[in-house]
């Protein structure tokens, strides 16, 4: 572009940028630690992760681990220098390869193996990097996580990790980047006598001289999905007849607790029916599905879903939505299962896009609802959901550096959902975009944009300025009417550029489509005195003036 020309259009550029349409970015001082944890590096970029084998002993009386975990990866492309992530006060003792010693140059919480072998891109090579040392424990796990090393009411260990957003390099060293996950993992773990170690996938083996289980997952599965969970557990389980034939739902809880959670685990197949019927079949039949009780709230983790509601329905006794209808299900239950589908099947490349998973499993809260007890009280959920909203950011975070956006990711998703869902108007062909999204990103990683495209496209509905309102800014729609006599007018106020959300209202209680814009418009089949009224399922804001 020629310097005559930019200067022409740099004013109109910025004229055309009205405080509606900006995009408003986050603005927040990043580190290089942020670039080398959040951004796929070039020492990163030459190898992709094939298989983990993880094989700690874990020491609760001194808060110690100690181990090993041996990554094996395939060559991209021919490089020699190789970025693990383990974060201090964890120290690497060694790396080797064949062996042989490498040399480690450490930069925070990378470090930068150099490889003395020829790396050749189709070869698969295996380092091993040997470490130990006392972890970060967890100030309020999850959210501030790493170990959380709690007793029980018989004073025994009760042991669990949790690391989504800090990473899993918190207390085991990997590639801490969420674009790559590893094919299968073994987790092995050596554990004192009289305590049992549950982590991820099936048992293949409990060594029981020594006390070391042997965890197998066969799926891909993300960094921070990786947990171990350490406790005097009993263990029950059930068969369920699913979508793609038996699966095996095993639960995993303290010794005291056993009665308790035979009770309150009964909502673990409703769970399963309303989820394969809205997402599609659970998508780690080979792992197996499991709860396993923990000392703190909970989390996704994959095929090991980890429990600490108390017991309670809600949220902790409490309804998010304000209804009613929040207490008639464990939150966290159903909340951390839905994560099954997105978040494990369907993962974020990149933290900045996490509304895809906590966008979709906040709006399967409403789905469970829907599924056991109608669509108006999973309409009156989510709506209830609203009193959360902060619109205080976007969702959206900023990429390559380790950065989430607001907390809106979660309620502020979920309506964007069931406002797509009014959008679509027809719930079956709605239900098959979510098994869609599912099947054609079957174990996969994922940005937004990807996620926001299907969706376009197999609804046929125009969204693009749609995503960008409500997961890049934080304007919420107005639609501003007034009423004189026989003339009914209406516009948008309070959003992006080229928005095209028509909307449902009622005009004498009959349901109208009406397709408003910035400018005003007369309501064609407004009648003389009628009522008005919009649709509540629309996440917007109505004015009358
Ligand atoms: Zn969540």
């Amino acid at each position: 572009m020629n310097k005559s020309i930019l200067f022409i259009l740099l004013p109109l550029l910025f004229l055309s940028s009205s405080i509606n349409a900006q995009l408003q970015q986050e603005k927040r001082a990043f580190t290089e630690q942020d670039t080398l944890r959040g951004s796929i590096t070039p020492e990163r970029a030459w190898w992709d992760l094939n298989y983990y084998h993880l094989d700690i002993e874990i020491q609760p009386d001194e808060k110690y681990i100690a181990g090993k975990n041996t990554i094996r990866y395939r060559v991209l492309e021919s490089q020699q220098v190789l970025q693990v992530d383990l974060q201090p006060p964890l120290k690497i003792e060694k790396v080797t390869q064949d062996g042989l010693p490498l040399s480690v140059k450490s930069n925070g919480n990378a470090h930068f193996v150099t490889l003395i072998k020829q790396q050749k891109a189709g070869d698969f090579n295996e380092v091993v990097v040997h470490y130990s040392g006392n972890p970060k424990e967890a100030i309020r796990a999850p959210w501030d996580g790493g170990f959380s090393w709690k007793r029980d009411d018989n004073g025994k260990h009760f042991v669990a990790t949790s690391c989504q957003g800090l990473g899993a390099s918190v207390w085991w060293p990997n590639k801490d980047h969420m674009y790559d996950e590893v094919d299968s993992m073994l987790i092995s773990v050596k554990v004192p006598r009289g305590l049992t170690n549950v982590a991820n996938g099936r048992l293949r083996k409990l060594d029981t001289v020594t006390n070391t289980s042997h965890w197998f997952v066969s799926n891909p599965i993300n960094n921070y999905g990786v947990n171990v969970n350490i406790a005097d557990y009993v263990h029950f389980g059930e068969k369920y007849n699913g979508e793609k034939g038996i699966l095996d739902m095993d639960y995993w809880v303290l010794r005291d607790d056993l009665e308790k959670a035979k009770e309150h685990f009964k909502d673990a197949p409703k769970m399963m029916a309303a989820f394969e019927h809205w997402f599609g079949p659970y998508p780690f039949y080979e792992d197996s599905f499991k709860l396993v009780q923990v000392p703190y709230l909970g989390m996704e983790h994959q095929s090991s879903i980890t429990y600490g509601n108390q017991w309670k329905k809600g949220y902790l006794g409490k309804d998010l939505s304000g209804t009613g209808w929040g207490l008639k299900f464990d939150f966290l239950l159903i909340h951390e299962s839905g994560h099954e589908w997105f978040a494990n099947n369907i993962t974020y490349t990149d933290i900045a896009d996490m509304w895809v998973h906590e966008g979709f499993t906040s709006y399967s809260e409403n789905l469970f609802l829907d599924y056991h007890y109608g669509k108006e009280a999973s309409e009156a959920y989510v709506q209830g959901l609203r009193q959360n909203i902060k619109n205080d950011r976007p969702v959206i975070g900023t990429y390559n550096v380790n950065s989430e956006g607001s907390g809106d990711m979660y309620y502020k998703g979920s309506n964007l959902l069931h406002t797509i869902r009014q959008l679509v108007n027809d719930d079956e062909k709605w239900r098959q975009v979510l098994r869609g999204l599912n099947k054609d990103f079957y174990h996969q990683t994922v940005t937004t944009a990807q996620i926001e495209n299907y969706i376009a496209k197999k609804t046929n509905l125009k969204l693009d300025k749609f995503f960008d309102q409500y997961l890049r800014t934080t304007m919420i729609p107005i639609l501003e009417y007034t009423i004189d006599g026989k003339k009914l007018k209406y516009r948008y106020t309070n959003v992006v550029d080229g928005l095209h959300m028509p909307i449902r209202v009622f005009m004498n209680d009959k349901a109208v489509w009406i397709n408003p814009t910035t400018a005003w418009k007369r309501a064609a089949k407004y009648q003389r005195d009628a009522t008005f009224e919009v649709d509540s399922n629309f996440y917007i804001d109505v004015k009358e003036i």
